[in-house]
């Protein structure tokens, strides 16, 4: 029998409409047993989630007139949702409750959890669904890591004697039983936890988009959708920039082959981006799944003769790093040179220190420090069977006349990585995917 937990983010929950349409999606496939909410976020351009409306309030909190004046906005997205809907549950009273902890000192913590544990409320009322309190299914230790064991421990127990519930997303206890939270956007996690815990045959990720497109939408226009994405390629393009999912949502899942659908709640008949464990013939139609990147990197150019053949140069290169505490993110070599490529945000004053270590420990012919390089991953399993794939990336980013300043082949042959400056960046976004998908 399939199972599927749905996760519904702030926008999907943000007015009695989108209420509406998550009722309807839900009573579409009884297969959807649980629901993950977030909280009310924005209706529109400049509106305010209902957890920035709550990160206001801790600084309020000893400030009564001033914490009244902003905790009356979130009263009124829950009353509004409520009227209009005519659901039947008394939310003022937990939200009285939720203002005399305010102001009596709760953490901050706590406060920002009320968004999900409200709507939480107001949604399983909606929905007749029972309600699970988060706190009591999703633990953490006392320095905030996820106490990954207990969590899915108490989970399945739970809620496998419950036929269908609301848990609400982002929050958690610590272990004396005071509410923990996830970094922002954590809903995602907790779906990926509730999937887990109850051992579903899928996870649907709601959101306003109609899945993982192939390249930012701000730089690409008419962006193509990608329908299915493996797990490592999902990583390599989260990790360069790309952003649907919150990164710690994929492990639970990932780890238990479970899939994950990303889909839009305002056009739920698009299919979506289905994210599966591992994709054995890729679309011969589709070489690359998707481009991502970052600017601001440094790269350290080291050159020396014979480097090749000296045992122990990238070892002693690499132990300056190590020594000053300083992370990279490539290293391509030649025969007698080795770049290292180092975010700006690692090297920020320690350049020098790290230039002159490597001076002294690896005596090399010339030292060299380039700033502004932006990095560009083109990913896809497609490319490992695929003759050509490089020469379409680099003849496509020649024609747009852009200089490439490294190059580098990821060994799982998943990606390939350049950098240009900073600001080629757009342009050889744009480059890369005319050359694909043109
Ligand atoms: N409401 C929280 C946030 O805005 C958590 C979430 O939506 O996942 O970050």
């Amino acid at each position: 029998m399939s199972v599927v937990v749905c996760k519904f983010g702030g926008s999907s929950l943000s007015s009695a409409e989108q209420f509406k349409k998550v009722k309807n999606i839900i009573e579409a496939d009884s297969s959807r047993k649980y629901v993950v909410p977030s909280a009310p976020g924005k209706r529109f351009k400049d509106d305010i989630k209902v957890t920035d409306l709550l990160n206001k309030c801790v600084r309020f909190k000893e400030e009564p007139s001033k914490l009244e004046s902003v905790f009356s906005l979130i009263r009124e997205r829950y009353n509004e949702i409520k009227d209009i809907l005519n659901i039947d549950i008394n939310i003022d009273e937990h939200m009285n409750k939720v203002k005399k902890d305010i102001l009596g000192g709760a953490s901050r913590h706590y406060i920002l959890s009320r968004g999900e544990y409200l709507n939480g409320l107001l949604l399983a009322a909606y929905l007749g669904f029972e309600f699970v309190d988060a706190a009591k299914l999703v633990f953490f230790y006392e320095d905030g890591r996820l106490d990954f064991e207990s969590t899915i421990g108490a989970i399945h127990k739970t809620l496998k004697n419950i036929e269908r519930a609301v848990v609400p997303g982002f929050y958690g206890s610590f272990p004396d039983g005071s509410i923990a939270t996830f970094s922002r956007g954590g809903s995602d996690v907790t779906g990926s936890l509730v999937t887990r815990g109850v051992n579903a045959t899928l996870y649907e990720n709601w959101t306003d988009v109609s899945g993982f497109m192939m390249a930012d939408p701000r730089i690409v226009d008419n962006v193509k959708i990608i329908k299915k994405l493996s797990y490592a390629e999902l990583r390599e393009l989260s990790y360069m920039g790309a952003t649907v999912l919150h990164e710690d949502s994929i492990f639970p899942v990932r780890d238990a082959g479970i899939p994950i659908c990303v889909k839009n709640t305002n056009r739920p008949q698009d299919e979506g981006t289905l994210i599966v464990p591992y994709i054995d013939r890729p679309d011969p139609e589709h070489t690359i799944t998707g481009i991502a990147g970052k600017k601001g990197f440094t790269v350290i150019h080291v050159e020396k003769d014979m480097m090749n053949g000296e045992i122990g140069f990238v070892r002693r290169i690499l132990s300056v790093l190590e020594d000053k505490n300083v992370s990279f993110e490539h290293i391509p070599t030649g025969i007698d040179t080795l770049s290292l490529v180092i975010s700006d945000g690692e090297i920020a004053g320690k350049t020098e220190d790290v230039i002159n270590a490597i001076a002294q420990r690896c005596n090399p012919d010339k030292i060299e420090v380039a700033k502004d390089l932006a990095v560009i991953a083109t990913v896809g399993h497609g490319m490992s069977s695929s003759i050509g794939v490089s020469a379409t990336l680099f003849s496509g980013l020649a024609k747009e006349g852009i200089n490439i300043r490294m190059i580098d082949q990821g060994s799982s042959e998943l990606n390939i990585i350049v950098g240009v400056e900073n600001d080629h960046f757009e342009k050889a976004i744009r480059a890369i995917y005319e050359a694909f998908e043109g």
